[in-house]
């Protein structure tokens, strides 16, 4: 329904509600846009989206990114044809099946078709174009993200935490850890190999709290305890319910089809960051969500796991990235999502239920969080 036409229906308390209602949404759709960035041989193109929520799930349209990155889209009943670096992928509208030259495979959520609109999961569009065309589309915060990721530079990061305005004080400390199985319930998430990313998240955080209570002496709550839907607002009540000192989302994904297996940490972007120095507005209804206040903690947890990991898995890539998503923008605490793929490819599914792996990965997910526990002791010690 139009702007106009609501005037005209509920009068003008209506309109001004209304007025007031996109203002807001404007507002803090504009500093949560999501940006991707395609490089190619001859230079690198970028799309700006807006997000469109939609069960607890951001989405953006696949129609507008496909055009920005300088590729063909359209719509045949359900088929969708993508046209994108001289290549063509098929996906089944309201599924999450694609069907590329080098082979079948799903995503993490359905690809919505919507009133001649076609609706893309932000978290599934780099697995897309990664997998469906075997091109490098990121989200251009990744240069920072990868310098973030390497080793600090003595006083640098500290530096960043304490001239934050919006960082909260440091507690020193983390008593209670939030773990949070992704999927689970109706949705699948990622499915390959006779594997599926509910289950295998929730085995992998079930054990998960087993090592962090025994080795770090951690109070670890999980967001769901069994196979049952659960929204990012149920995750996010939970951990805050809680109290968490850090929260960690952990996922098992579609992700890069035939390339090296890898992991990825996202982290909700530190956007306040951007603003000039002689910006003293004060701060607005997207600067106050918790996903911005933790943005330095949240960064400083991230690149201690990709640290460790890192150093001891070193078979496999890591890399930390922003995702601006609901789970790590409402919880008030330290959070990342740990990403780790893919289902889709059989060998690295194999390996992923091994055993041995998964004790190592997660192992290792511990000692990134003691490393980050140890940074936050040093910080209060210093003077
Ligand atoms: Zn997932």
């Amino acid at each position: 329904m139009s702007r106009f036409a609501m005037f005209q229906r509920g009068g003008l308390w209506l309109f001004s509600i209304l007025v007031l209602l996109t203002g807001l949404v404007d507002a803090s759709a504009e500093s949560a846009a999501v940006a991707f960035r395609y490089e190619t041989s001859d230079g690198a193109r970028s799309a700006q989206l807006e997000p469109i929520e939609k069960d607890e799930i951001s989405y953006v349209s696949l129609v507008s990114l496909v055009r920005q990155l300088g590729g063909g889209l359209r719509t045949i009943d359900r088929r969708i044809q993508v046209d994108f670096a001289s290549q063509t992928a098929w996906i089944l509208g309201n599924t999450n099946e694609i069907t590329a030259s080098r082979g079948r495979f799903t995503l993490g959520h359905h690809v919505i078709l919507d009133d001649g609109d076609v609706l893309i999961a932000v978290v599934d569009v780099i697995p897309l174009f990664n997998t469906a065309f075997q091109v490098s589309v990121t989200l251009p915060a990744e240069p920072r993200a990868a310098a973030v990721a390497a080793p600090p530079v003595p006083g640098e990061e500290a530096a960043t935490e304490v001239t934050s305005p919006t960082s909260p004080p440091t507690q020193g400390r983390v008593q209670t850890a939030v773990l949070d199985p992704g999927h689970g319930g109706r949705d699948m998430g990622a499915e390959g190999s006779g594997l599926k990313e509910k289950d295998l998240a929730l085995s992998l955080c079930r054990r998960m709290k087993r090592a962090l209570e025994d080795s770090l002496g951690v109070k670890v709550l999980l967001t769901r305890e069994e196979d049952k839907d659960a929204s990012a607002a149920d995750r996010t009540a939970v951990a805050n319910r809680s109290h968490g000192d850090i929260f960690i989302s952990l996922h098992v994904g579609a992700r890069y089809g035939n390339s090296p297996a890898g992991i990825v940490i996202y982290c909700f972007p530190a956007r306040e960051k951007k603003r000039p120095a002689s910006d003293s507005s004060p701060t607005g209804p997207s600067r106050s969500l918790p996903g911005y206040r933790f943005a330095g903690q949240s960064r400083r947890l991230g690149s201690a796991i990709a640290d460790a990991l890192k150093q001891n898995l070193s078979d496999t890539t890591c890399h930390v990235r922003e995702l601006p998503c609901r789970v790590l923008r409402d919880t008030t605490m330290p959070s990342v999502l740990v990403e780790v793929s893919p289902l889709s490819n059989a060998e690295q599914a194999a390996r992923l239920s091994e055993a041995d792996f998964q004790s190592k990965f997660l192992g290792t997910l511990v000692a990134g969080i003691r490393q980050y526990i140890a940074s936050l002791s040093t910080e209060r010690q210093a003077p």
